[in-house]
């Protein structure tokens, strides 16, 4: 039976109600068994409820805008060829659709008919776009003086916008208060986003003919692809379908590197750190409520945390788009930690990485890095 369990006291809850964190302030994981008929999938569409047995929502909860099975393509990255997921082809440009139709469905499933979330980023256009689809309504908490950017197709999809002075914490924290009586649709909080980012892992292995990869190579902000794939690879490991983990390699941007310092330091949880503004806006999370449980299973995998320069990221981001690839700036720190990567890895070694999120989600800015001028 599928159940919250918590992770620090190790309570468990029903998945009947929502919930989002235990009473004792602590995150909640899923308890959920997975099972796969590789004959069954044969003859079902190519988007991630393939699936099905494996996610923990009841089989009539499906709710798709045709996400994912995304390409995997080879990609010369790092002197050689890499195999590259292009997740920046999702119905709202980034790979958050995976965490948002799983998550949404299950509160449709529940009858939720409003949620609430705070981010300004991909995860509020994902969250906004499943919403609209399920026809839930949608609130999401966005901090007042944040850049116009993404907000505009958050509102587009019909959500409500709230805008909340002070940090980014104060942002959280009316959430979190709204969260009291509404579903919290919270990408970082809600395990069942994890349980849809982890259908990445999933598509990997059945795209290379039910094998596992030698390493992957993900962003690290607040984890969601990062935890999500580990999930999803311990998962295939316990189903016989890979025989070992792949080593998950971790990418931050050196501005904001809370968990590579951490990693380097052999430290458990996460140092307080001073940062710096990066391109790589989207993975720019000074405190990771997750950070623990993403050192932790980066760790475990033998992998390790990469930090990538701001030079480094603008030269990857030009070197893609000069393939035919138009990438978020964000996405080009994760090609950039893959270039170093690859250029130390045996090369017998299978390496994939992705492409997170659509170029033209910056359209407002691709002028000026293409061209260094204003
Ligand atoms: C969400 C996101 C990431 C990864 O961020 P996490 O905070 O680790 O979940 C990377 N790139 C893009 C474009 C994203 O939207
Ligand atoms: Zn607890």
């Amino acid at each position: 039976m599928t159940e919250f369990v918590c992770r620090v006291c190790r309570d468990r809850f029903s998945v009947d109600t929502p919930r989002w964190q235990c009473d004792c302030g602590g995150l909640l994981d899923l308890d959920f068994t997975p099972s796969l008929d590789l004959e069954a999938l044969k003859g079902r569409p190519a988007t991630l409820w393939r699936y099905r047995e494996a996610l923990p929502v009841p089989e009539v909860a499906d709710l798709t805008l045709g996400e994912g099975f995304t390409p995997m393509l080879r990609v010369e990255i790092g002197g050689r060829e890499v195999l590259v997921k292009q997740e920046h082809l999702f119905p709202t440009g980034s790979y958050k659709d995976r965490g948002a139709t799983v998550m949404i469905a299950m509160a449709a499933h529940l009858g939720v008919d409003n949620v609430v979330e705070d981010s300004s980023g991909n995860a509020g256009c994902a969250v906004a776009a499943y919403c609209a689809k399920a026809k839930i309504g949608c609130r999401i908490f966005v901090p007042a003086d944040n850049s116009p950017g993404k907000l505009g197709q958050i509102e587009l999809y019909g959500a409500d916008l709230v805008r909340v002075k002070g940090s980014r914490e104060d942002t959280a924290t009316a959430c979190m208060e709204a969260a009291g009586d509404t579903f919290y649709a919270s990408h970082v909080y809600n395990p069942y986003f994890f349980h849809g980012t982890k259908t990445f892992a999933y598509e990997v292995v059945e795209q290379l003919g039910w094998k596992g990869p030698d390493a992957v190579v993900l962003p690290a902000g607040n984890g969601t692809l990062l935890l999500g794939a580990y999930i999803g690879f311990s998962e295939l490991l316990s189903l016989g379908l890979i025989e070992k983990m792949p080593k998950l390699i971790a990418v931050q941007a050196a501005g904001c590197a809370p968990l590579c310092a951490s990693f380097d330091k052999g430290k458990v949880e996460v140092d307080a750190i001073e940062s710096l503004p990066t391109l790589a806006e989207g993975i720019a999370i000074v405190r990771p409520e997750r950070g623990p449980q993403m050192l932790d299973a980066v760790r475990e995998t033998g992998g390790q945390f990469l930090a990538v320069s701001e030079e480094e990221i603008l030269a990857a981001f030009n070197d893609m788009a000069r393939k035919g690839y138009c990438i978020e700036p964000t996405s080009a720190a994760v090609i950039a930690g893959t270039a170093i990567y690859a250029a130390v890895a045996d090369l017998e070694d299978i390496i994939v990485t992705m492409f997170t999120g659509h170029g033209l989600k910056a359209g407002d800015k691709l002028h000026t890095l293409a061209t260094g001028k204003p």
